[in-house]
């Protein structure tokens, strides 16, 4: 098997609850509690979960956006969290991020010429300020926009625009992999597929490589050749996506595909409903971190013991005492 483009292993991040007059650790939030996966080159792992399942934070640490708590993240046989500042300036070049806010994301006192350019700039990737704009001008059209968007700011585009404005600052420094951070979120459901499908022919063009979080699973089933469901900062079911949305195996990959619509109105599917709302991060259930909301679950069994993430003779995985 060849070595897979990304390889997260244990990754945890706990970011501390601070307060009293020494301003001391009072509390902890376990927004990733040891995940591990792995993204093969040119593939789409979709990462979902309901929001503060910690999907966010295990993409920003992936890119050192924010500095895990321990674990390994390996990129092409490189160390990650192991780097030194210049080494992981020039990491940057390979990973970059779009962000889910196309509108706090862009700096409203640049133009889009400036704000695709920086990266240009950092990185030293034009030699005059012909070649720089040149380049400006090829990001604008290969992601849908023109020439003449150069020289507007921000606030004169659509947010399906502005979405598009974040792609191509991503696509500036020729990436290989990209974390797409919920990038369809905030945009209208018309809006949406035409940036998902920008984002795949992107994908195909450049051979990128995604790690594309969301927390629909609709939003991820065209896109993804693989998913991974996360429930409180773990996760809980990888399969390839095909078989994750006809088979899913997790109860609580159950309860969230209950709530795609199917296209098909003669296909029936019965809604589950989960009881009570997700836990909170600073202090997660025992055990399973969802027996307190699991419609199958077996008592002392799921509150007592940790159910390890485990690969059946397919490669689908799941976290769970009773399934797989
Ligand atoms: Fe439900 Fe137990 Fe499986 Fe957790 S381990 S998903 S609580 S059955």
């Amino acid at each position: 098997m060849t070595e897979p483009l990304l390889r997260v292993k244990d990754l945890v991040k706990h970011f501390s609850v601070k307060g009293g007059l020494f301003a001391r650790e009072v509390d902890r939030v376990h927004a990733v509690d040891g995940v591990s996966f792995e993204v093969g080159a040119g593939e789409t792992l979709g990462l979902v979960g309901e929001s503060g399942c910690g999907k966010s934070t295990t993409g920003r640490c992936i890119l050192r956006l924010i500095e895990p708590t321990s674990g390994e993240v390996w990129f092409e046989g490189k160390d990650v969290p192991a780097l030194d500042r210049s080494a992981l300036r020039a990491l940057c070049r390979d990973m970059q991020i779009i962000f889910q806010d196309p509108y706090a994301s862009l700096n409203p006192r640049m133009t889009v010429g400036a704000i695709i350019g920086e990266a240009l700039t950092i990185h030293n990737l034009a030699k005059n300020q012909r070649e720089f704009e040149d380049r400006i001008v090829q990001l604008l059209e290969t992601v849908g926009l023109n020439a003449d968007h150069m020289r507007r700011y921000p606030h004169e585009f659509s947010g399906g625009q502005r979405q598009r404005i974040g792609i191509a600052r991503a696509l500036a420094v020729s990436p290989k992999l990209i974390v797409c951070d919920e990038p369809v979120s905030a945009l209208d459901v018309s809006i949406q597929a035409q940036v998902i499908n920008l984002l795949e022919d992107l994908q195909q063009q450049f051979n990128l490589t995604y790690v594309f979080i969301a927390h629909d699973l609709s939003v991820v089933e065209h896109i993804s050749t693989r998913v991974a469901v996360m429930y409180l900062g773990r996760i809980v079911e990888i399969a390839s996506a095909r078989d994750l949305y006809t088979r899913p195996l997790h109860p609580y990959t159950e309860a969230l595909l209950s709530a795609v619509p199917i296209p098909d109105p003669s296909v029936k599917r019965q809604r589950i409903m989960l009881q009570g709302d997700v836990p909170s991060p600073l202090r997660p259930p025992s055990g399973c971190h969802f027996h307190t909301r699991c419609p199958i679950r077996q008592l002392p069994l799921c509150s007592t013991e940790v159910p390890k993430l485990k690969a059946g003779p397919d490669g689908h995985q799941v976290a769970c005492h009773l399934r797989g």
